[in-house]
């Protein structure tokens, strides 16, 4: 590992101060689970580490306010996976922060750096993308707000800008009933990245959005609005060509070590074939009944 200095800031002010002096010779670190690995195998070279986890700012409190859950960047996801908050609301991102790697992983690994890594496997993405989060980033030109939708580029690269780092990120409550569910595969239980991971949510009005990953450079949301998924009584042929259309967008890397792109294709309608399955038998079971 090549030397290199390490920064500790307690403010916001002074963490974006390091930035815009050391500039691309800069790297944040939150829990190092991606960061420590590149400083030991060397694609990483900074010659100055900023640790955010002191940072006031960027506190790992999880609250609401407005119809808003906001996660403080250093959240750990062991304590997103197990906050009555996020259950309660957003329960794919419960079940996706709960499969993240393993114990030790948890407590370390933070959401601001799961999503700042920009892997596609990150299995907090397509959860924050079903429920509509948005990204607060904030630099020496002020904060500014950004849909997930529009933060991914490709693996290790996002919309942040240079100097910018994100403080936390925001969930805006579901105004409707609204059910969802995150899947994964991977090549063995337990302790594995995703070689396909998918959340799918359904809401009373019948629309189904649905996120993939793992399946090209990016994290992929698409929606559907014809009610066709949410249909128990709709053809199979039907539901197979919406998700066709849902699917258009996946391109599973030939090279990868994980899977085959013949097996990450088929996983994904498996996968999403379960998830509609489990979404129509979880919104029948919350139906309110009739006086
Ligand atoms: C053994 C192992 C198993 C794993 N399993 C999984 C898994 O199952 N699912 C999964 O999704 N991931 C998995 N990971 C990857 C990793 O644990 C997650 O991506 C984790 O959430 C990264 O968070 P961190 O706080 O450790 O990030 P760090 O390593 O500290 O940082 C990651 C990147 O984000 C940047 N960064 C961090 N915080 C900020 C910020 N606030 N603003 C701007 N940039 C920031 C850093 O500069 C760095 O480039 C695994 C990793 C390991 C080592």
């Amino acid at each position: 590992m090549k030397t290199f200095a390490y920064e500790r800031p307690t403010t916001l002010a002074d963490a974006i101060a390091l930035l815009d002096i050391h500039g691309p010779d800069a790297r944040l670190l939150a829990g190092g689970t991606d960061l420590i690995i590149r400083l030991r195998d060397g694609s990483a070279q900074p010659k100055v580490v900023i640790d955010v986890k002191r940072i006031a700012e960027l506190s790992p409190a999880i609250r609401e306010q407005d119809g808003i859950v906001t996660i403080g960047a250093t959240a750990v996801v062991a304590d997103i996976a197990a906050s009555a908050l996020v259950k309660h609301h957003f329960e794919a991102l419960a079940e996706a922060a709960a499969v993240v790697g393993s114990v030790q992983i948890r407590n370390r690994a933070t959401i601001g750096g799961n999503i700042c890594n920009a892997s596609p496997a990150a299995d907090t993405a397509p959860s924050l993308m079903v429920y509509g989060a948005v990204i607060v980033a904030t630099g020496s030109k002020g904060t500014r707000r950004i849909p997930i939708d529009d933060f991914f580029v490709r693996s290790g690269v996002t919309t942040l800008a240079r100097g910018e780092l994100v403080t936390a990120v925001e969930l805006p409550i579901p105004t409707c009933r609204t059910v969802a569910v995150h899947m994964r595969r991977t090549r063995r239980r337990g302790h594995d990245l995703a070689s396909v991971t998918l959340c799918c949510a359904m809401d009373e009005t019948g629309t189904t959005r649905l996120a993939y990953g793992s399946v090209g450079p990016r994290p992929v949301l698409v929606a559907d609005g014809t009610g066709v998924l949410a249909a128990g009584n709709a053809p199979a042929e039907a539901k197979a060509a919406i998700f066709e259309r849902m699917f258009a967008d996946a391109s599973p890397s030939k090279r990868s070590m994980r899977a085959g792109p013949e097996y990450r294709q088929a996983m994904l309608r498996v996968l999403g074939s379960r998830a509609v399955q489990a979404l129509m038998e979880r919104m029948a079971a919350e139906r309110p009944t009739e006086a």
